[in-house]
């Protein structure tokens, strides 16, 4: 099936003012997509929607909703669904870090992460499926990283790392059940980015260092990852499903 002529991306976790899904969204408004924003902070993904409408006129909206709560999801994507054209993709971004080491993991913190950035992910994606196949249309994005396929060693640890290889697992196995209802998805792992998301130790020195650890010298920036979606997102990537993209200056090959 083809794209419609106006449709809309909802990208989860695209509120925080230097985070991947702020850069993804106005990336992909700059090309057209309408723009659904669902984050824990309402007011910020309110204002991040009338920004982008303001700055791209296209049409954007942006609710309040914790990823991890199914009733807070579903209503949330009820709304955006009155307040969008139809919604061919879902780019899920939300979650937390997790630098606790693993002998110090309580059971609080282990289930804090996995409902957020497991839990969470089938949360949006089952919704926003749902309409998708009514459709015969749809693209899904998760992001992963890189510690999901390394064990680690970038800043967060273990939950962390399960919650994320969780991802892919779950994208593979909707990408195969999905696919020949016209839904395609795929994840994203990236390396380490320069956003917020590490709470302030992401210093020059440690930038340097997790750089020397990959092929490119350099960490990566919000911009890296937002081509990256909307390559997986766009029309022409129909024939990709199931795939872990590494978009992380090469630190893992596979
Ligand atoms: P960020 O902290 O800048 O943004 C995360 C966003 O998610 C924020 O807007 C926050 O409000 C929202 N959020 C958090 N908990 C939520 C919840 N329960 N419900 C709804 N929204 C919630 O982080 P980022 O660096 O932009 O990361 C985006 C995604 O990329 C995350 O899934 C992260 O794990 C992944 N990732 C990031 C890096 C990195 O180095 N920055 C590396 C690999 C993977």
């Amino acid at each position: 099936n083809a794209f419609p002529e106006s449709r809309s991306v909802v990208l989860t976790g695209a509120a925080s003012p230097r985070g991947i899904g702020r850069a993804s969204a106005k990336y992909l408004a700059e090309r057209g997509w309408n723009i659904g924003i669902i984050d824990i902070d309402e007011d910020a993904a309110q204002a991040v929607a009338a920004e982008i409408a303001e700055e791209f006129g296209v049409v954007a909206s942006g609710v309040g909703a914790n990823v991890a709560d199914e009733a807070q999801v579903r209503a949330a994507y009820d709304r955006l669904e009155l307040a969008l054209p139809q919604i061919v993709a879902l780019v899920n971004l939300a979650g937390v870090s997790s630098p606790v080491p693993y002998l110090d993991v309580t059971s609080e913190e282990w289930n804090r992460v996995m409902n957020i950035n497991l839990n969470g992910v089938h949360f949006v994606t089952r919704r926003a499926v749902e309409s998708m196949v009514s459709h015969g249309i749809g693209r899904v994005v998760s992001l992963s990283s890189v510690s999901a396929q390394r064990g680690g060693g970038t800043f967060s640890k273990t939950v962390y790392s399960a919650a994320k290889a969780g991802v892919i697992g779950f994208t593979r196995s909707v990408a195969r059940e999905l696919g020949p209802l016209g839904i395609t998805a795929n994840a994203i792992s990236p390396g380490p980015i320069d956003t917020d998301i590490m709470g302030g130790t992401l210093t020059e020195e440690r930038k340097v260092a997790m750089a020397a650890d990959g092929v490119l010298p350099r960490i990566g920036t919000p911009r890296d990852i937002a081509a990256a979606i909307a390559y997986l997102i766009s029309e022409d990537a129909g024939f990709v499903t199931g795939q872990t993209l590494n978009v992380d200056g090469g630190l893992y090959m596979h």
